[in-house]
């Protein structure tokens, strides 16, 4: 059983020092307007770390630990904040975090880091002319507060941004970004509903994976890397979509919408689709709350990976458990591509039995890969917010994955298979 301990070095734990400093140091009290000092929580203004000489030295070789690795870039301290970005942006209610204020913050980061950052937002209108009707039929109800696919590129000082010419991958994380589910026609109970503005965590991570890539700019990764939000409201209404309708994707395949509330595949099959049509990504990440299913299994303490490509995952593994966010590799049989095949359509977004619905989630997802693109699907719902704090992880938002999925991305140089 792996434990972690052989493979976390000095490193990772000056690395885990100062999260864990900066992340106790932190409180989500942004909407509290009282003064007292238990609500507006602790102060830290420096944090001193002793490293015995040997390891300030350059001939030290500890995975190329350098101190100035912490003093020129800042690396450890911008994830870190990072990581509390994502716990402040995740723990905003919908009536503060609504679809078009999710395209502000990629807007505002993209301004702060104009070289190195550029940001497509794909409307509504935009969406239905490409024919991505999947993420459209999901905010269909939402007529104050439509679809948007936000990507955010950031490509490093050794690549043109033309991934096609360099044979390398381009990486894109996509995000499930449902800034609130009503769960549709298939109405939450008001117990199921009240906390699914957390339903947006995956696109906020990857917001703040972004982030963490555009200030550690003296770290960079060898391939392209987009963050793809995909932004939506399920609601109610006339215009909700009805379960059973038959919606149809660019790539040609038809799904049966049988469970409206099983919505966040339909908006990340959307971005997939995108984020390989008009950005050529080919190494695909998806970073979802996507379903019960997982929590079922996994619980609170780790988040489901499901992939075609085996190392990725693995060394997603790997990354986690040096930054004590814990993964557990899931399956993806033939029987669960089976589970998900239309009645009257190609596909079906939700077998009736709910056994297995996290790997079938994650066969519907596999249905929208081009030829050659690979896929690690991480479902997070267990993991991505907590009702009591664990350890390191707070209550509320925990930012779970913008440490292990930033560092993998880092740590991969990708090309092409085919
Ligand atoms: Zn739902």
């Amino acid at each position: 059983m792996p434990t972690g301990d052989d493979i976390v070095t000095l490193n990772d734990m000056i690395n885990m020092t100062i999260r864990a400093t900066t992340g106790a140091n932190h409180i989500s009290n942004r909407h509290i307007n009282s003064e007292t000092a238990a609500e507006k929580g602790t102060h830290i203004d420096s944090l001193f770390i002793n490293v015995p000489k040997k390891f300030t030295q350059s001939s030290q070789n500890d995975q190329n630990f350098t101190l100035s690795d912490y003093t020129s870039n800042y690396n450890a301290v911008n994830t870190a904040e990072s990581e509390i970005f994502a716990r402040e942006v995740g723990n905003e209610p919908s009536n503060y975090a609504f679809n078009a204020q999710m395209i502000k913050y990629c807007e505002l980061l993209t301004q702060a880091h104009p070289n190195r950052l550029k940001l497509k937002v794909y409307d509504e209108n935009k969406l239905k002319e490409m024919g991505h009707n999947l993420i459209v039929s999901v905010g269909a109800a939402s007529t104050d507060n439509p679809p948007a696919i936000a990507v955010l590129e950031y490509t490093p000082d050794n690549q043109t941004g033309n991934d096609v010419t360099t044979k390398k991958d381009k990486i894109a994380i996509v995000g499930k970004t449902l800034t609130f589910d009503t769960g549709g026609l298939e109405l939450k109970p008001w117990k199921y509903m009240i906390d699914m503005y957390y339903d947006k965590l995956g696109g906020v991570n990857t917001l703040a994976i972004m982030r963490t890539l555009a200030l550690n700019h003296g770290k960079q990764p060898q391939n392209s890397v987009i963050g793809a939000l995909a932004i939506a409201e399920n609601a109610i209404g006339s215009k909700a979509t009805h379960p059973s309708a038959i919606i149809s994707e660019p790539n040609g395949k038809t799904v049966s919408v049988v469970s409206p509330d099983a919505e966040g595949r339909l908006a990340l099959a959307s971005a997939i689709g995108l984020v390989q049509n008009e950005h050529n990504a080919t190494s695909i990440y998806t970073m979802a709350t996507l379903t019960g299913s997982v929590m079922v299994g996994l619980g609170n303490y780790a988040a489901g990976v499901f992939t075609n490509d085996n190392n990725k995952a693995q060394d997603v593994i790997k990354m986690g458990l040096k930054n004590g966010e814990k993964y557990w590799q899931m399956p993806v049989f033939q029987q669960h591509f089976k589970n998900i095949k239309g009645p009257y359509s190609d596909l079906q977004n939700c077998n009736l039995s709910s056994l297995s619905d996290a790997s079938n989630a994650a066969a519907f997802l596999s249905n929208f890969l081009n030829k050659g693109s690979s896929l690690v699907h991480l479902d997070i719902a267990g993991v991505a917010s907590l009702d009591d704090g664990d350890g390191m992880m707070p209550k509320g938002a925990t930012g779970f994955g913008v440490h292990s999925v930033y560092e993998h991305v880092v740590s991969q140089n990708p090309t092409k298979k085919f």
